[in-house]
């Protein structure tokens, strides 16, 4: 299960507004599987249906992890548009086994997310707590 707390949780929405109409995308970074870095990257595909993440951005993000001692959690991005769960591409293009899918959606007036494993095929929902 994830933990994901509740100012990082709002520190991740608050990127995804902030990108808004454009797909954001990210790292989240913490220790035994609780979150406690969000490291927002800039998508080089400026698009609101796919995304890629700055390779330079993403390089930094990751020294920056491990300068820290933590672990890369998860890598998250938004669906402006739904849906709720990884698309076909995100399963296509998944390059780092073991490591989360975080999918932020908007969700009514407000917007959730959902947490995945992404195998060689599909994926599997995982749980996540807000504490
Ligand atoms: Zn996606």
């Amino acid at each position: 299960m994830l933990i994901v707390p509740e100012y990082f949780y709002k520190e991740t929405i608050d990127y995804v507004v902030s990108t808004l109409p454009i797909e954001a995308c990210g790292l989240l970074a913490g220790l035994d599987m609780e979150v406690s870095r969000v490291y927002s990257v800039h998508n080089i595909l400026n698009s609101p249906l796919r995304y890629s993440m700055d390779p330079f951005g993403q390089l930094n993000a990751m020294l920056a992890i491990e300068k820290l001692g933590l672990e890369l959690l998860a890598i998250f991005h938004s669906h402006p548009q739904g849906p709720d769960h990884p698309s076909q591409t995100d399963i296509r293009e998944f390059l780092y086994p073991g490591v989360l899918s975080v999918i932020v959606f908007p969700d009514g007036e407000s917007w959730n997310m959902r947490v995945f494993q992404i195998n060689a095929e599909s994926y599997e929902e995982v749980k996540w707590k807000l504490v």
